[in-house]
């Protein structure tokens, strides 16, 4: 079998689709998005198209040994995402090729159903409350908000307490059955983390994410023992290099994103990597079905695994939204907040091939916003 073509498709919300086609008609679907960066990304895997038309599908590692090392300059997110969605459709294609579940490949399944939160937003607590209620009785059994809109590194009273408020809020409405986790989304420092984070600790959020951005990691150490609460970061960690300062730091829970950390190739070691550290998996995953697709096949097969994000309903998702290029609904359907496991061969999703030809380019690129503090100067969104 030899790869003969791949394509790539930028479709609503924010999302970008890359197909790739083989000789005996075999075709994988992989998602290679940085949000925002969709086009830089596309042309990234099309040069990476250059090499991989004309090889055999099956030889997934030696392409990703290739892929990122073979232009000498490595890493990032823009090469590890076009990287990471090739990877996806060269596994969705291995696993059509053998008519099995990409997760059995990985050695099988370790669980029958996949927890997933969903995202919350509001920000005063009447919203934060009827929200988070709207989940519940949708059956979910853990949601994630973010822990406050623009702030100042070092925020005042009020706004300290405005976020405790919002995650008791959301405790009140849970009960203590269910969960809730926090994103800090970077927008703090290490010294207002390390002060925030105790008054959260008695409303036991299921972790806090992000407490300071990525390239702080060697503050970890510090944030990690401020309290007793599960500190979270990864969905800009790219590799398991990268992801070293964070585990040795003492964080609980690592957030790969399958899309932007090498694919399945590379979050499945990511994964025993973490494990190595007592360190739980929750893949980040605010995009597309594809994206969800590979998770889940990753979640099935890990043992550490914790928790599965997905988007459906997040607030990004104006103009389509993750069911819309899927033929069969039914695999992302939730049972109490669960996902079941996909038995379809490959990423186990049908991808409605005309809804995303029709999509493609019909819209201009998202990107993120711009925050400015009162002052005018940036601010962390
Ligand atoms: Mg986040």
């Amino acid at each position: 079998m030899k790869i003969t073509r791949v394509e790539t498709f930028a479709v609503p919300p924010r999302w970008l689709f890359c197909r790739i086609e083989t000789d005996d008609g075999i075709v994988g679907w992989g998602e290679p998005v940085v949000e925002g960066r969709a086009a830089t990304v596309r042309t990234a895997v099309h040069e990476l198209a250059e090499y991989l038309v004309g090889q055999d599908p099956m030889r997934i590692e030696d392409h990703w040994q290739v892929m990122t090392k073979g232009s000498f300059y490595r890493g990032g997110p823009i090469l590890s995402s076009a990287v990471a969605g090739l990877d996806q459709a060269l596994w969705d294609i291995q696993g059509r090729a053998l008519g099995v579940p990409v997760h059995v490949l990985l050695g099988g399944p370790v669980r029958e159903r996949v927890r997933a939160y969903s995202w919350v937003g509001g920000d005063d607590p009447a919203e934060i409350a009827d929200a988070v209620k709207a989940q519940v009785d949708a059956g979910f059994t853990a949601v994630k908000m973010n822990a406050c809109g623009r702030m100042d590194k070092l925020a005042t009273a009020a706004d300290i307490t405005s976020v405790v408020e919002r995650a008791a809020t959301a405790r009140d409405v849970l009960g203590p059955d269910r969960d809730f986790a926090v994103d800090f989304h970077g927008r703090f420092n290490a010294a207002n983390a390390r002060r925030v984070l105790p008054h959260l600790a008695d409303l036991h959020p299921l972790f806090v994410e992000e407490p300071v951005l990525p390239e702080y990691a060697h503050r970890l150490p510090e944030v990690v023992a401020a309290s007793t609460v599960p500190i979270a970061t990864g969905e800009r960690i790219y590799s398991r290099t990268e992801a070293l300062p964070a585990l040795q730091a003492g964080i609980a829970v690592l957030q790969p994103d399958l899309s932007h950390a090498g694919g399945i190739s590379e979050v499945r070691r990511l994964a025993s990597l973490a494990e190595t550290y007592d360190v739980l998996l929750a893949p980040h995953c605010p995009l597309g079905p594809i994206s969800l697709a590979a998770s889940l096949q990753v979640a099935f097969s890990t043992p550490n695994f914790l928790i599965q994000e997905q988007s459906i309903g997040i607030h990004y998702n104006n103009g389509a939204e993750v069911l819309d290029y899927v033929v069969d609904r039914e695999v992302f359907r939730f049972d109490e907040g669960h996902i079941r496991r996909p038995l379809g061969p490959g990423l186990g999703i049908t991808v409605d091939e005309q809804a995303v030809r029709r999509a493609d380019n019909s819209t201009s690129d998202w990107h993120s916003p711009v925050w400015r503090h009162n002052d005018g100067s940036f601010a962390e969104w």
